[in-house]
């Protein structure tokens, strides 16, 4: 896993261990793991929300692992032009590249630990696939896509597109050096990561060492979700198994603990994992398709509108792929 990597650690600003009198951790309310599917024109994924009741994830609607895929030539897959409106999309690629493109004039072609962030807001369409070098080289994919729910107020915001390099992301280290955490977007242990979000959150990326164990402190108002992107742990002071394609959800409190284990997989040395949470909306979600709203009949006035062209229209030299 690329990404961003830190040669020492213990140089970057450390994480406090928090102090046990005054913090409460907080516990895990479920392990689940993620069903395989496919996205696009066809690229495997794995759905990380899947059997998650939606009120846990809130702010947050989907998560989508890409990958990881070794595509052979001529395999490598993307998405047609489609539509969104209702929330925001985060796609975050670790290994290869993937290009964007929307209605909007946004896009760009992010790799090695850059975010794209787009706001559908009030509605957009877009493309996302991977450049034609690596369509016909083939090789390793690996990323994700979240979803960020915007509130009833937002949902109508214009569609804006933010392009983050991985070399904005904000550094931390645990206090011992065992973890290498990337601030993605939101704040943490008073590190701020570019990401700018109409619905709070943080969300981080965390490189753990075998043997190493991570706590964070974690604001109380927010939700706490941990899933892993590759190697083998545990969450929790009861060291609940945590592998590969699983999520945790934890409960109430302002500190969050995720371990390594202390044997990893030779092709996977390290345990890395999404922590993510956010200030819950606590809205009614009609989510049909690419859109999320607040009502069933704002999902159909979405399609109408999709359909009547009003999401906006595809660029022209575009128009024939
Ligand atoms: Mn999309």
């Amino acid at each position: 896993m690329p990404a961003i990597t830190v040669d020492n650690l213990l140089a970057l600003p450390l994480i406090p261990q928090p102090d046990p009198a005054v913090s409460r951790e907080r516990p895990v309310r479920s392990v689940t793991t993620a069903p395989h599917g496919l996205e696009g024109e066809g690229f495997p994924v794995r759905r990380a929300f899947a059997g998650v009741d939606m009120s846990q994830l809130d702010p947050f609607v989907h998560l989508d692992q890409m990958g990881e895929v070794e595509y052979a030539p001529g395999e490598p897959k993307g998405t047609p032009w489609h539509p969104h409106r209702g929330f925001e999309t985060v796609t975050y690629m670790i290994d290869g590249e993937m290009a964007h493109q929307d209605s909007n004039g946004g896009g760009g072609l992010i790799t090695n630990g850059d975010t794209q962030w787009m706001t559908a807001g009030a509605g957009i369409l877009h493309i996302e696939t991977p450049p034609e070098h690596l369509v016909l080289s083939g090789g390793l994919f690996h990323g994700f896509q979240l979803w960020v729910n915007l509130p009833r107020d937002k949902k109508w915001s214009p569609p804006r597109y933010q392009d983050i390099r991985g070399r904005e992301v904000g550094l931390l280290s645990s206090y011992d050096g065992g973890a290498l955490v990337r601030v993605i977007a939101g704040e943490l242990a008073g590190q701020a990561g570019p990401g700018s979000t109409y619905t709070p959150i943080t969300l981080v990326h965390a490189t753990i060492s075998a043997g190493a164990e991570l706590v964070l402190p974690w604001r109380p108002d927010f939700n706490a979700l941990v899933y892993a992107l590759g190697g083998t742990g545990s969450v929790g002071s009861g060291r609940q198994p945590l592998r590969a394609g699983q999520l945790a959800v934890y409960g109430p409190g302002d500190t969050l603990r995720v371990r390594a284990d202390a044997n990893q997989e030779s092709r996977s040395p390290d345990l890395d994992v999404l922590v993510l949470g956010g200030l819950p909306i606590r809205e009614p979600v009609a989510w049909g398709g690419p859109f999320v709203m607040n009502t069933k009949a704002e999902v159909l006035q979405a399609f109408q509108d999709f359909h009547a062209g009003r999401l906006g229209s595809v660029p022209a030299e575009h128009a024939s792929s």
